[in-house]
């Protein structure tokens, strides 16, 4: 029995390598392990209530130029009328309207203040979505604050939403930012900041063949004339290239769908 071990060993070592390496989505091949492949387009999602005002005087921009985004918005209860209408107008206008926890706490705060993923859900999820359900919003999709989320937190809100959206970090358990696959239904995006730091990096990636089976995920926050702010000049580029090539914009919780 005792020859036999080394062998034993060895096989177990092989066999964790080989689900690190399908866990890992950068090292994935396209269709490989994937029950669900991606569709060609892309997914551009703004996030918190903050930026209501800049999101609603982009209105006219998104009309004029066929873009329907996913605005993830967090404090449901807590928006001004003026809030609440912007709200109703972006969904008249064909966005999609996301949940973004009930009052932005980060995952990764909760767990180090001792407190568990349970509390986290009935907290800053389950509240929240009651409220946005009470306002007249039944979102299916989820963006963690902050992005920072784990696969247990993962699989708790999976019961009450079909897609979770993530950030560029963590890659554990989820799927990229340019992905092939949707199995899972979580996802990272990738902050239109990079913009200003790796202008090229969003032209070098998006799907402009027709049989690239790719989804990109693009995020961002403020829109406008501030330091941190997306500048429209810089999105128009992105819709200039995917008019061109014919490339979809999707809502977030066309993601994960059959
Ligand atoms: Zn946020």
């Amino acid at each position: 029995m005792k020859t036999y071990m080394p062998i034993y060993i060895v096989a177990v070592v092989l066999v964790s390598q080989c689900l690190n390496s399908y866990w890992d989505p950068g090292l994935e091949p396209i269709g490989y392990g994937c029950d669900q492949p991606a569709v060609r387009g892309v997914a551009l999602s703004f996030d918190d209530s903050i930026n209501l005002g800049d999101w609603n005087d982009t209105r006219d921009f998104f009309l004029e130029h066929n873009i329907t985004a996913t605005f993830f918005i967090d404090r449901w209860g807590q928006h001004s009328e003026e809030q609440i209408n912007i709200i109703h107008e972006l969904n008249e206008d064909g966005h999609e309207i996301g949940f973004h926890s009930k009052s932005h706490k980060k995952f990764s705060d909760y767990i180090l203040g001792n407190e568990t993923a349970e509390s986290y859900y009935e907290d800053q999820i389950l509240q929240g979505y009651a409220l946005m359900n009470e306002a007249g919003y039944n979102g299916t999709s989820f963006a963690y604050p902050h992005g920072s989320r784990n696969a247990e937190i993962d699989a708790l809100i999976l019961q009450n939403f079909s897609v979770l959206r993530g950030t560029r970090g963590n890659i554990n358990g989820v799927q990229p930012w340019l992905t092939p696959c949707e199995d899972g239904s979580v996802f990272r995006a990738l902050s239109l900041d990079v913009l200003n730091s790796h202008p090229d990096l969003i032209f070098d990636v998006l799907p402009v063949h027709d049989k690239n089976q790719q989804t990109l995920l693009l995020y961002g926050h403020g829109i406008g004339s501030h330091s941190d702010d997306l500048d429209l000049k810089e999105l128009k580029r992105i819709v200039d290239v995917m008019d061109k090539h014919n490339i979809p914009w999707l809502s977030i919780s066309e993601l994960g769908e059959a």
